[in-house]
């Protein structure tokens, strides 16, 4: 049986850090020499194919951009190789995993991101078993058939649904949680699927789409939040849509000024979408009093969508040019595993 090939993207984060001379900060550099630093990628019996992704950077500065640039090059290299590994920053992993799940339709072949929380060349460094581990599951076949058809995150000995990750922890080497969403393998000493959690294998050709909509903005309430700071946000002139992050299962404030000054932009066709500020659960509009406004006014419930995988659909949507009341009905039916149904 011929080697699986697995192609690695490096597009920066702390997995390939190094300290700056003189300030001591961590800065994004090439990745030269892979298997030096980790010997063991040329025992792993995977042919693996390196390529850097424009200048490393941090994930702070990463940008839809990137996201399309990364799907396309998926795309164009997606009958060469078994599977894909992105080496990302951990800060925004989530928002690209999200995205590259919508950018990447019809995928059937494993896309695993992961990175690090300390850099390859750190002592302590949870890069190396992140990176192996990756490579391994995006190798993997059973029957011939790639076991994960979809984008995910691995890390920490967890693999989850990318659209269905959120960071939850800033120093932890388990940084990552799907709260939503069952982890799809846990490795220990084999990687243990869940093959009820997985997406089920996709036939027909991948269609990798390009470019997302930027007319997105994000409104947080919290209690004694001013009606005229939430009009300053929602009047922007590009603004087509906005997740709304409330509270509990999709409760805000029932003061008349702030209702106004939503229902005032859903009158202008901005879409407004309801996703809960808790960690886990989700939007159940009309079920307390709290949120029965926003249901007449047609605010979209997010079900149980994370902040970043609403963000990324409605920029995905919003670039393909679906907006006003076609974009509040699409951003209700699940694409890829990001939502429950309805
Ligand atoms: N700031 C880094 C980044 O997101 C953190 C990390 O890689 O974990 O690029």
């Amino acid at each position: 049986m011929s080697m699986p090939k697995v192609l690695l993207i490096y597009t920066g984060g702390t997995i390939g850090m190094v300290a700056d001379a003189r300030s001591g900060a961590l800065q994004a550099v090439n990745l030269d020499h892979l298997e030096e630093q980790v010997p063991e990628l040329l025992r792993m019996g995977v042919a693996l194919e390196t390529v850097t992704f424009g200048r490393p950077i941090d994930s702070s500065d990463m940008h839809p951009e990137h996201w399309v640039r990364i799907a396309s090059i998926i795309g164009e290299r997606y009958s060469e190789f078994d599977g894909f590994v992105v080496l990302h920053g951990s800060d925004t992993m989530a928002y690209t995993a999200s995205a590259l799940s919508f950018l990447l339709a019809g995928l059937s072949k494993p896309v695993i991101l992961t990175g690090s929380q300390l850099p390859l060349g750190a002592i302590r460094t949870d890069g190396k078993e992140n990176l192996l581990t990756a490579i391994e599951i995006a190798a993997a076949r059973e029957n011939g058939m790639p076991i994960v058809g979809e984008v995910a995150v691995y890390f920490e000995y967890s693999l989850y649904r990318g659209n269905r990750t959120v960071k939850v922890h800033a120093e932890r080497f388990e940084a990552f949680r799907s709260p939503n969403w069952p982890v799809l393998a846990e490795a220990g000493t084999h990687i243990r699927y869940d093959r009820s959690a997985l997406l089920p294998s996709r036939q027909g050709p991948l269609q990798v789409h390009g470019g997302m909509g930027n007319g997105v903005g994000v409104v947080s309430l919290f209690p004694g939040i001013r009606a005229e700071a939430v009009q300053a946000q929602l009047a922007d002139r590009g603004l087509q849509a906005a997740v709304l992050q409330t509270f509990g299962s999709g409760n805000g404030p029932t003061d008349r000024d702030f209702l106004d000054v939503l229902r005032g932009a859903c009158e202008r066709g901005i879409v407004l979408v309801n996703v809960t500020q808790c960690v886990g659960g989700r939007v159940e509009q009309g079920r307390y009093q709290t949120s029965r406004a926003l249901v007449e006014m047609g605010v979209v419930s997010g079900q149980d969508l994370t902040t970043e995988a609403a963000i990324t659909k409605l920029m995905f949507l919003l670039g393909q040019g679906v907006a006003g009341g076609e974009l509040a009905q699409r951003m209700a039916i699940p694409l890829c595993g990001e939502m429950a149904s309805a």
